[in-house]
């Protein structure tokens, strides 16, 4: 289609060098062929060239003092992606791979991820190059404080709501929401992911990890399978991966792996989620010292790890839960995954696969969450946490699960009923792409040009 290659060609010449966001539009591009086909609409409003285009970006400068007394710069960022649906929602990312393509790439899929949900939210994303790692509470802080008071003047409980993603959690959360109430004087919902005496909705720090999991539950119940007894793939260490383990355990199935920056821990006993929550929520170190409370488990060093892959991939196994961050699990990845026994994919990470990887694990017509499906428990119960805050109420966990279990079942049938409208009933990308896309779209034509 000339018109959707002549828009990823402009887009490439106007934004350079931005090779994840390219990465993540071409993928949903070209999901949306068939649905372009046979509306001629879209293509009259220009829809597709403007969602590609944030409403607003903006980037700003991070001062702050580390404990040495020397002043620090990390750049910040806030991309305010589009508004049809809803204020402006997604997390802000400190790690020091961040840069305009990553904050933009995952801005966009937010887009699509957060109509999905059915939720009124639209999609926003930000951050900073700011590393986390070895830092004291009081550089967080200061760092949080510093980061705020720039950001403070651009958002707002009815215009854009950040919340935690990689680097960013509860700690953070709340040195962000301290200086936001200092600058505006205002105690409002204007964060999620709070501190449960002070806002927090319950569940919300599960809510991505489980989340993931219900998802799986849903994919396997449409093949007649459930998740007892299934022996499960995690990676990553962190938020998402230590509550998709939890929710493994929950339904009866046996997590034997996860994962961090340096190295992954293969546990057949199953991982032991008491070593894993105080390495990681606790201590904040690193998952070598794992080995040394559970001595039959074994360390890969990431040095060790398979060319062009991840080790956490090259395990039997029957379920793999991508927990980690975007392009985590590659083409090399892909093809031992599916010699391994695995037929279910449900991703906890953000545009956890590469292209390559995509393309072979629906060729093969295994179960495939793609993230933007899998992993938006997470926006969903964020945004149930502003429903309380803006009633001034603060639900039961039973409450929020049942909401969400419900949420992630409709989501599961949202895409597989679009896909199957396309003629394409196991490939759970082309149904979440186009029906993302269709709700976002169909807004933005009544809500007239802007
Ligand atoms: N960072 C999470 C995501 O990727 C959560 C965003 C939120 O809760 O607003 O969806």
């Amino acid at each position: 289609m000339p018109y959707l290659h002549d828009t990823l060609a402009q887009l490439q010449q106007s934004s350079p060098a931005q090779t994840e966001f390219y990465q993540a539009t071409e993928e949903v591009l070209d999901s949306l062929r068939p649905l372009l086909d046979l509306n001629p609409r879209y293509h009259e409003h220009s829809i597709v060239e403007r969602i590609v285009e944030p409403e607003r970006q903006i980037m700003f400068r991070v001062s702050w003092v580390d404990d040495h007394g020397k002043v620090q710069v990390n750049k910040g960022y806030r991309i305010q992606f589009n508004s049809a649906l809803g204020p402006y929602k997604g997390g802000l990312r400190f790690h020091p791979s961040v840069n305009a393509s990553i904050i933009k790439f995952l801005g966009f899929e937010q887009v699509f991820k957060n109509a999905l949900t059915g939720l009124p939210i639209g999609g926003g994303k930000g951050g900073s190059n700011f590393d986390p790692k070895g830092k004291s509470d009081g550089e967080i802080m200061r760092f949080c404080q510093a980061f705020m008071t720039e950001l403070y003047r651009h958002i707002g409980p009815t215009v854009d709501v950040p919340a935690g993603d990689i680097g960013v959690g509860g700690r953070e959360i709340g040195y962000l929401f301290g200086q936001y109430k200092r600058m505006t004087g205002r105690y409002e919902g204007v964060l999620t992911g709070k501190g449960l005496d002070w806002g927090g909705s319950l569940g919300r720090k599960e809510a991505t990890g489980y989340g993931a999991v219900y998802f799986a539950q849903n994919m396997l119940k449409a093949r007649g399978e459930e998740i007892a007894g299934k022996t499960c793939l995690v990676s990553g260490a962190g938020n998402v991966a230590i509550y998709t383990i939890e929710k493994l355990y929950d339904l009866g199935a046996v997590p034997i792996t996860c994962s961090d920056s340096q190295g992954t821990i293969h546990d057949l006993q199953g991982i032991n989620l008491k070593t894993l929550k105080l390495l990681k929520e606790v201590r904040r170190g690193s998952l070598r010292e794992y080995v040394e409370h559970h001595p039959q488990a074994t360390y890969v060093d990431a040095q060790n790890y398979p060319e062009g892959g991840h080790a956490v991939w090259h395990f039997e196994a029957q379920l793999a839960f991508p927990c980690a961050t975007q392009n985590e699990l590659t083409e090399v990845d892909a093809v031992a995954l599916l010699q391994n026994g695995v037929f279910c994919i449900s991703e906890g990470s953000n545009m956890a696969s590469t292209a390559g990887a995509v393309e072979r694990v629906l060729e093969a017509r295994i179960a495939y969450g793609p993230g933007k499906a899998a992993n938006a428990g997470g926006v969903a119960t964020s945004q149930l946490e502003m429903a309380q805050n803006s009633s001034m109420q603060q639900w039961s966990l039973e409450k929020v699960d049942v909401k969400l279990q419900s949420i992630m079942a409709d989501i599961h049938q949202r895409c597989a009923h679009t896909a199957e409208e396309f003629g394409q009933p196991h490939n759970l990308v082309v149904g979440a792409n186009i029906a993302g896309f269709r709700k976002v779209a169909d807004a933005m034509i009544e809500q007239g040009v802007y």
